[in-house]
């Protein structure tokens, strides 16, 4: 096991990892990552759990999350952290090209995607499938798997594979990146809202994630009703969905974070996904990488 701090300088010792080329993200494009970045964002992988356990526990403090005291002191702790992981909502026809994009990019070499054991289900030890989830990407793809902590190297198909498996069991993905800047985009997350730590952070405070660079469209018209229906209440996890007094629902656009979930199981195929005209993250992920000519899955 790489995951512990004295073998991690043995191994950038050793195995010269740390020199090696290895591809970050640059706008539409591929860029070498500096050694310095690779360690910083390594010793960060090491962290990953202990950090975790411990935003889990200030979750559970109930003075925060229930008293309008407390919740300003949670906001601002959300808001000082911006330099931990923050994610942009995918839908997964934006996930998908996403991996496209990586898997034809020109660029540095080394290792491109990798899967492996939820992190925040292994840190807060509540295991439940799907499990192998977490995709990291380009240099965070050698990072991890460097961390020996059960990540293996896959292709573009098997990652899109894993990517519609989790949109089938209701989870959002959400491309993530540190130190708030695209070049350190480093994985995609398939979150619930029950241990998934930065979606409970961001359920709690409305940060640490934001909204894709796609919103729902829905036809009020063609929905069947909750009695018959119902699903989008059940799969959206952002409350962006309330029932109206003839049973049908209505959508409240501000809360969507275009995750896309509502429309493939919509019964009454009420529902689609466009682009977000008001998209604020393309200089961290551009929407020209995530979606085809502006129209989308
Ligand atoms: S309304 Fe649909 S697309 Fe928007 S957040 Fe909810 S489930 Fe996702
Ligand atoms: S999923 Fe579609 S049909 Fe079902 S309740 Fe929601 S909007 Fe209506």
């Amino acid at each position: 096991m790489h995951s512990d701090f004295s073998s991690i300088f043995q191994v950038i010792l050793t195995e010269g990892h740390i020199f090696s080329e290895h591809a970050g993200l640059s706008g539409t494009g591929l860029r070498r990552v500096r050694p310095i970045q690779y360690a910083i964002h390594w010793l960060y992988g090491v962290s990953e759990p202990m950090i975790l356990r411990i935003v889990d526990y200030i979750l559970s403090i109930r003075f925060l999350t229930e008293t309008a005291i407390g919740k300003k002191i949670l906001y601002a702790i959300a808001a000082v952290s911006w330099f931990f992981p923050h994610g942009i909502v995918l839908t997964t026809g934006a996930a998908e090209k996403m991996v496209d994009f990586i898997e034809r990019s020109e660029g540095p070499k080394g290792a491109r995607i990798a899967v492996g054991p939820c992190v925040c289900q292994v840190a807060l030890n509540r295991r439940q499938e799907p499990h192998m989830k977490d995709m990291v990407l380009l240099y965070g793809a050698d990072i991890y798997y460097h961390l020996n902590m059960g990540y293996e190297l896959i292709s573009a198909e098997r990652a899109k594979e894993i990517l519609r498996e989790c949109d089938a069991a209701g989870l959002v993905h959400a491309v993530e990146f540190c130190m708030n800047s695209g070049k350190w985009v480093f994985v995609i997350c398939n979150c619930d809202d029950k241990i998934c730590v930065p979606t409970r952070v961001f359920l709690q405070t409305g940060k640490m994630l934001f909204p894709g660079p796609e919103i729902v469209a829905h036809e009020r018209d063609r929905c069947i009703g909750t009695e018959k229906c119902g699903n989008c209440l059940e799969r959206c996890i952002a409350g962006a969905n309330s029932v109206e007094g003839d049973g049908k629902v209505a959508v409240d656009y501000e809360k969507c974070i275009g995750c896309g979930l509502c429309v493939g199981t919509c019964l009454g195929r009420a529902r689609t996904m466009v682009t977000r005209e008001d998209y604020r993250h393309d200089h961290q992920v551009p929407a020209e990488l995530l979606l085809a000519e502006n129209e989308t899955t």
